[in-house]
C-alpha cells in the first residue's frame, strides 16, 4: 500500500546524518531538532502554535483535555473513521455521539451533526478523511451558533488546503479551535516510529496544552493540572525535518497518481471514483484541496469483497478503510444509536476499497492495478 523505502532512499543522507548527530549529542528528548521542527511546521501551516506529542491519538486526547471538556459532555464525531477519535472521547468519560457521513466525500454529514446537537453538546470533531477537509464552513457556522468547540482530526489531511466561502485559504487542521495530526509512518508526513502534533492559534490554549503534554507542569515540579507524558522524540523530529520541505512535492505525487487512477476508471459503471470538493477554484492538476492519504473507490455492484480476495490472490495490495461502522463496534455500540440514522456508513463499509497510494507509484504499476480491477468488476 505504501513504499516507505523508496522515499527513504531519496533522503537517506540527510536523515542518516541528522540521526547520527543526535546519537553523538545524546539530545534524545526535547532536543533542538524538536524545537526547530515545531517552528518549521508552524511556518508551513501558517498557525501560531504547534505542540508536538507522541502520536495522533494522544494529540486528540490532549486537545480535548486542553479545552477542559468534562465527563458527560457530548462530543459529535463521524461514524466512518478510525477508532482513535471515539476511543479518546470515551477514555475521557465524555459521551461520544456518532453521526453519519456523506456518500460522496466520506466526511461527516452536516445535517446529521445539526440534528445531533443537544444542550450537552460541547464539541464537534470532524475527521478530514482520506485527505480532504470536511465541510468546515458549515461546521464552523454551526459551532458558532451553538457555542461549540471544533477539534479537527487532521491525521489524514496534513498539507491539504481549504478555502472558505469568503475566499480565505487555510491549511487543514488550523481552521477549528484546535487540530491534531499523526506522523505514523504511512501518513502523508510520516516519521520512522510514532509521532503527532496539536495545532492552535489560541495562545492560552497552547499554553495549557504545553503543560498537559508534560505532566501538567508549567514550572518544574509544580503540577497544576493532571497531565500526560506525550513527547515527540528528537530522532523522529529529525526525520520529519527532512520530509517537511518535501511535503508539497509528496502531495503532488499522490495527486498525480490519483488523477491517473481516476482516468483509468472513466466510464466504469460499477466503480465510483473519489470526489474532490474543489474549494480553491484551481485546476485539478494543481488543486491542493485533496492530498489523497487514501485513494478510495466504491464498488457498487456488490463485488467488493470478491475483488479484495481477487487482488490479494494476485499480490495487488488493497485495503478496506473501514469495514465496520464505529457504532457497530463492540466497544462503542450503544442503545442510543438507531440504524436508520446511519444509511451511508452502513453502505460505505460494504463498498469501499482503497488502492496503493504513495509517492513512488509509476504508470506501469497504476496500469497493472487498474486493469486487474476493471477486468474483475466487469466479469
Ligand atoms: C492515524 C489516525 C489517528 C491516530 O494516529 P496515531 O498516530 O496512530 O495515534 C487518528 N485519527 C485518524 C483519522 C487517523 O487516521
Amino acid at each position: 500500500m505504501v513504499d516507505l523505502n523508496g522515499q527513504y532512499q531519496s533522503i537517506k543522507e540527510q536523515i542518516n546524518s541528522s540521526i547520527s548527530n543526535i546519537l553523538e549529542t545524546s539530545a534524545f528528548i526535547n532536543g533542538p531538532e524538536v524545537h526547530t521542527f515545531q517552528k518549521e511546521l508552524e511556518d508551513y501551516l501558517g498557525v501560531k502554535h504547534v505542540i508536538p506529542c507522541a502520536n495522533g491519538t494522544d494529540a486528540l486526547q490532549i486537545a480535548m483535555m486542553g479545552l477542559g471538556l468534562r465527563p458527560g459532555d457530548e462530543v459529535i464525531t463521524a461514524d466512518f473513521t478510525f477508532a482513535a477519535t471515539v476511543e479518546v472521547i470515551v477514555l475521557l468519560q465524555l459521551t461520544p455521539v456518532l453521526v453519519d457521513v456523506e456518500e460522496d466525500t466520506f466526511n461527516i454529514d452536516i445535517s446529521a451533526v445539526e440534528k445531533a446537537i443537544t444542550p450537552k453538546t460541547k464539541a464537534i470533531v470532524p475527521v478530514h478523511l482520506f485527505g480532504q477537509c470536511a465541510n468546515m464552513d458549515a461546521i464552523m457556522a454551526l459551532a458558532k451558533k451553538h457555542d461549540l468547540y471544533v477539534i479537527e482530526d487532521n491525521a489524514q489531511a496534513i498539507g491539504a488546503d481549504y478555502t472558505d466561502s469568503e475566499g480565505k485559504k487555510q491549511k487543514a487542521g488550523t481552521i477549528g479551535h484546535v487540530g491534531s495530526t499523526s506522523f505514523f509512518p504511512s501518513k502523508n508526513l510520516g516519521c520512522y516510529g510514532d509521532g503527532g502534533a496539536i495545532f492552535t492559534n489560541d495562545d492560552a490554549l497552547a499554553h495549557t496544552i504545553r503543560g498537559i503534554v508534560n505532566h501538567g507542569m508549567y514550572e518544574r515540579y509544580h503540577h497544576d493540572v493532571v497531565g500526560v507524558n506525550s513527547r515527540l522524540d528528537s530522532i523522529q523530529a529529525a526525520v520529519l525535518r527532512a520530509k517537511l520541505p518535501l511535503l508539497d512535492e509528496y502531495c503532488d505525487a499522490r495527486r498525480k497518481a490519483a488523477i491517473k487512477y481516476t482516468k483509468a476508471f472513466e466510464g466504469q459503471d460499477n466503480i465510483v471514483v473519489p470526489v474532490t470538493v474543489n474549494t480553491c477554484g484551481m485546476a485539478s492538476s494543481i488543486c491542493k484541496c485533496h492530498v489523497f492519504h487514501q485513494y478510495t473507490l466504491r464498488i457498487t455492484n456488490g463485488k467488493r469483497d470478491a475483488l479484495v480476495e481477487h487482488l490479494n490472490d494476485n499480490q495487488i495490495p488493497c485495503g478496506v478503510y473501514y469495514p465496520i461502522p464505529l457504532h457497530k463496534q463492540k466497544a462503542y455500540a450503544d442503545e442510543r444509536y438507531n440504524e436508520v440514522d446511519f444509511p451511508m456508513t452502513n453502505k460505505l463499509v460494504k463498498e469501499v476499497i482503497s488502492l496503493p497510494m504513495h509517492t513512488e507509484l509509476d504508470d506501469e504499476q497504476i496500469a497493472h492495478i487498474t486493469n486487474a480491477i476493471i477486468a474483475f468488476v466487469n466479469r
